[in-house]
């Protein structure tokens, strides 16, 4: 299932989530697809990533000083990274090397909150 509202780093950002939580559903959902719960949290997923102040020049979640996710979605998705970010590697290397990469990049500045997320962030002049 790919996004239909998100483009560039965002929708492989995205691809990467969704990459993690079929991982993470197999196993403890017993379900091939996502199971319905691992569906909403998904769906949670890609809304926040839609409304990130950063738009495409968003860092990984991991290292984001912006707490966007609620604390329930948040221990949910916690664990799915937890379990799954070591399992990528083999099924979605190059997911697993570009995220590993993006992590390793400085945080941007924090967006102004009137700007829109459509804009590129990094590309302003000082
Ligand atoms: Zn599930």
């Amino acid at each position: 299932m790919a996004s239909d509202i998100l483009k560039g780093a965002l929708a492989t950002e995205f691809r990467t989530v969704e990459a993690m939580m079929r991982i993470y559903c197999k196993k403890h959902h017993s379900s091939e697809t996502l199971c319905e719960s691992c569906q909403a949290l998904l769906g949670y997923a890609e809304t926040k990533l839609d409304r990130c102040p950063y738009g495409e020049s968003k860092p990984t979640c991991n290292k984001c000083p912006i707490h966007c996710y609620k604390p329930e979605p948040k221990a949910q998705m916690k664990a799915v990274m937890v379990y799954a970010g070591p399992r990528m590697l083999l099924p979605h290397p190059i997911l697993s090397i570009r995220h590993l990469l993006h992590e390793r990049k400085e945080v941007p500045r924090k967006p102004e909150a009137w700007q829109s997320n459509k804009k590129p962030v990094s590309e302003e002049a000082d």
